[in-house]
């Protein structure tokens, strides 16, 4: 057990000499050894994390340190550190090192975070289980017979079975919400363009997001607050000015939330739906004006976001031919040959899959039945949410239809895996900011999350909601 509830009682708990950063950091690196079952890491940075919690530890102890200082974060492994390999969870990548850090990772380490390792994830950040991936499935911390959720199951897993204080992860259709549900902890996905994607393997770029998960929102909010902002290296990252979303987290309005109908209705769970239930009464006693909206083009998410993001990947992909990074097959015998095997080598299926559709509806002849239908699907999608945010400031629906299914229960169906996006896609769709917070448990133990949604660069009103949340429940 940990001695702190976050990061704030840890800084203190150190200053006054109370707890060793070191004998923290080689704790996290004992749990990771003895939790190694849960597979949620791919590498873990021994020797390296115990330097710097020496060398930052002293920096406390003079008083000159970083606003992360000491904060032990996992990494999921489609990020790059300088000299460290980047996986993407896939056999193409297997024995690539990166060239440079991500903009993302090095706003951490400049505020003295301490990096401990890289997650496990879905191959590419393509799945919803973690169970595509070429270093072998996640297991669920809270249940080891269920997945954890993906394509961040490595970084939801590791916050969950107390491996680090906190972690990274991406979400491009719900890849943070949709594991932080299943695991039991808290999931940022910030607007699309509030933290620079320089250094992140792309998968979808108009999708792609980088977001913190944590044990509670004070940590939350203080990560957030150091990866966002403008960077030259990514011209679609934004140049609006980033609140100091740590610095006050009590609400300081009446917050109008919107419950949209087309997210309670068939397929979902009945413990999940109770459980949000008893949080929107919760809420209505504490007087917040909840109002019933309808985002009317939702049946479309998953039919607009599979098509894109699939194209989007096929050429993000392309890149990945045997003669470029990481992996190259063997005795063939011409350039082509070449390309061909070590893409059927490297690649694993679900990967294939994506690769084959996106090509599919960008090939010409479908491209106008499939890509530009699904690109004004997506205009449509967003035109909901900014309807509807001129009546609410919030949104509220479950993250996920159901909680954490078995390992193996959906994998030879990837329709019905897809489905299981079916509340966390629209956010990407839209570029809008949302966060899934724990809620409760259902009969079997396990987590249900619940998810709020913002409107571009809200993300201080969706924070605040979450703390009042998060103070009132537990
Ligand atoms: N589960 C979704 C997919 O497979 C989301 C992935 C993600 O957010 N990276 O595409």
């Amino acid at each position: 057990m940990l001695p702190y509830k976050n990061y704030s009682e840890k800084l203190k708990l150190i200053k006054e000499g109370k707890l060793s950063l070191v004998e923290n950091v080689k704790y996290f690196l004992t749990q990771i050894e003895v939790k190694k079952n849960l597979n949620a890491f791919n590498f873990a940075f021994h020797d390296e994390s115990i330097a710097s919690a020496r060398i930052i530890e002293e920096k406390i102890r003079n008083g000159k340190y970083g606003s992360l200082a000491g904060l032990v974060i996992a990494v999921k492994d489609v990020l790059s550190i300088k000299n460290k390999p980047t996986t993407c969870s896939s056999n193409i990548l297997k024995d690539f090192n990166s060239i440079y850090t991500a903009s993302a990772i090095q706003k951490l380490l400049d505020e003295d975070a301490i990096i401990i390792g890289k997650t496990n994830c879905d191959e590419f950040a393509m799945g919803s289980s973690n169970e595509n991936s070429a270093f072998g499935n996640v297991l669920n911390p809270v249940d080891i017979t269920r997945v954890p959720g993906g394509s961040s199951g490595g970084s939801a897993a590791a916050v969950a079975a107390d491996l680090c204080d906190v972690s990274l992860g991406t979400d491009t259709g719900g890849s943070i919400r949709q594991p932080a549900s299943f695991c039991g902890v808290y999931g940022l996905k910030p607007t699309y363009g509030r933290v620079s994607r320089f250094g992140l393997t792309a998968f979808a770029s108009s999708f792609d997001t980088i977001g913190p998960f944590a044990k509670n929102v004070e940590d939350m909010a203080l990560v957030l607050e150091v990866l966002s902002g403008l960077d030259e290296l990514d011209s679609t990252s934004s140049n609006l000015p980033v609140p100091s979303f740590s610095k006050d987290l009590n609400l300081d309005k009446k917050i109008r939330i919107g419950i949209a109908k087309e997210y309670f209705g068939e397929g979902i769970s009945l413990e999940v739906k109770n459980s949000i239930d008893s949080i929107i009464t919760m809420l209505k006693e504490n007087n917040f004006e909840i109002i019933d909206i309808s985002l009317p083009h939702t049946e479309y998410t998953i039919a607009a976001y599979y098509i894109l993001t699939t194209a989007e990947a096929s050429s993000n992909l392309a890149r990945y031919d045997g003669a470029r990074y990481g992996f190259r097959a063997k005795q063939t015998s011409n350039l082509l040959d070449m390309y061909k095997q070590s893409r059927s080598d490297g690649f694993g299926k679900e990967v294939k899959r994506r690769i084959m559709l996106g090509t599919y509806v960008l090939s010409s002849g479908y491209y106008d039945a499939y890509y530009l239908k699904a690109q004004k699907v997506r205009r449509l999608i967003k035109n909901d949410f900014d309807n509807a945010f001129k009546t609410v400031d919030l949104i509220l629906t479950p993250t996920s239809p159901f909680t954490a299914f078995r390992i193996g229960e959906k994998t030879s169906d990837p329709l019905e895996m897809y489905l299981s996006d079916i509340f966390t896609t629209s956010a990407n769709l839209a570029g809008i900011p949302g966060i899934s917070i724990p809620v409760g448990k259902n009969s079997e133990g396990l987590p249900i999350g619940m998810q709020l949604l913002a409107d571009q660069f809200n993300e201080a009103e969706l924070l605040k909601m979450s703390y009042f949340i998060q103070n009132k429940i537990f």
